[in-house]
């Protein structure tokens, strides 16, 4: 027991203090694929390649992009704690539009692997540079490299440091490979304009097929992002999403009361998707088999258990099947204001104004699919 008096405060290593930090925002190896590929996204890249190799996704994760690449001068500080280039006042952090803020992926990831290099070119260089990185993020070489622009980010190693988080990814290697897997196919399905890809050694396990078109009407967004989503669709979770019906519209208007930075105004909540059908057509084959659920706010992948958990009951109900789960795709378009994702190192838990209403909306729009001929809405059940 530590008796009082005799407890001594110390301030723990450096390198020990980092490998703690590091291992609670990266839990697994899909944490690792979702930080380098939302980097990619954020750097603009239209394609990424992701790999991942060894038992549990331990060995190596390299991910290739097309984006902008980082400049020379930045890779001495790339991958130290709290480096971003994509905020710079609180302020901003009202208006995020990029997936990454926080500054602190890279070099949460040179805590836990054993070696980190990144290679990178911007179009303004000839020549690209290839950069390793120490565990505490601080740049110990570059060489030249051949390069076209953009970012390759190669980790190696992964928990070399945490012996005792190595041991329990090792001990569900299928476990961490289907959690890789679902992180790349959420984002390939929403993506409209960036091929992704994920292999694992030589098989690819995921690839997306963006609908890359240029819209001329800003009435077509809606209908042309559910075009590229039913592609998408397609692509990454077999023909049977061609089943999919698609749902869009308001699904709650609310007041903002002085929460908005325009006091009093009226918001309306959006959504757009794709979702089971509830009955079977001609062939038998109307319901689609998988029975994923992918809720996103704003294009941004996140778990939404409330949302998920209304629409699988309202299925039921519809269907009659006590075991089934509906496939779900839904993008809610919310005012930025309305949402904080800064809950959790993994933004996928999320705040939301005026949650319950929005959950409602979704399910009157369910209902009408689900229940054609149903007139009222449904009301939620209270737990
Ligand atoms: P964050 O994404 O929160 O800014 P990260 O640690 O993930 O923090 O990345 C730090 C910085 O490194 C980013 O702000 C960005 O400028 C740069 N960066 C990381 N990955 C890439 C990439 N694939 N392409 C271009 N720049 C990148
Ligand atoms: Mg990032």
């Amino acid at each position: 027991p530590i008796l009082p008096g005799r407890l001594r405060i110390a301030h723990l290593q450096n390198r020990l203090a980092r490998s703690i930090r590091a291992a609670q925002t990266l839990l697994d190896p899909a944490a690792i694929i979702k930080e380098l590929l939302e980097n990619a996204l954020d750097a603009g890249a239209t394609h990424i390649d992701l790999r991942i190799r060894g038992t549990a996704c331990l060995s190596s994760i390299v991910s290739a992009d097309n984006g902008s690449g980082v400049p020379a001068q930045s890779l001495p500080d790339l991958c130290r704690p709290s480096t971003t280039s994509k905020l710079s006042n609180v302020q901003d952090l009202e208006r995020i539009n990029t997936y990454g803020f926080r500054g602190e992926a890279l070099s949460a990831i040179c805590g836990i692997a054993r070696r980190v290099s990144i290679t990178t070119r911007t179009r303004h260089q000839p020549v690209a540079q290839c950069a390793h990185y120490g565990t505490d993020g601080s740049l110990l070489r570059t060489s030249p490299a051949a390069r076209s622009v953009g970012t390759t980010v190669q980790v190696e190693d992964v928990f070399h440091s945490l012996p005792v988080r190595k041991k329990d990814a090792l001990a569900h290697p299928s476990r961490q490979l289907a959690r890789c897997v679902a992180v790349v196919q959420a984002a390939a399905l929403i993506s409209e304009k960036s091929r992704i890809e994920l292999r694992v050694g030589t098989d690819l396990k995921v690839a997306n097929s963006p609908l890359i078109v240029q819209r001329k009407e800003p009435e077509d967004l809606t209908q042309s992002s559910l075009a590229a989503l039913q592609r998408n669709a397609v692509a990454v979770l077999g023909r049977s999403a061609n089943n999919l019906v698609r749902i869009y519209g308001c699904v709650a208007t609310i007041m903002s009361s002085g929460a908005s930075p325009q006091a009093d105004a009226e918001t309306k909540y959006h959504c757009y998707g794709l979702i089971s059908s509830a009955s079977l057509n001609s062939n038998g084959s109307g319901r689609a088999r998988s029975s994923h659920q992918y809720v996103y706010i704003n294009r941004r992948p996140v778990s939404f258990p409330q949302l998920v958990r209304a629409a699988t009951e309202l299925y039921r109900r519809a269907t009659g099947l006590n075991g089934a789960s509906p496939l779900l795709l839904v993008n809610l378009t919310l005012p930025s204001w309305t949402v904080d994702a800064n809950l959790g190192p993994d933004k996928r838990n999320v705040a939301i104004y005026e949650e319950e209403k929005l959950v409602q909306g979704v399910v009157d729009l369910l209902t009408k699919i689900w229940f054609p001929t149903h007139e009222a809405s449904i009301p939620l059940r209270k737990e």
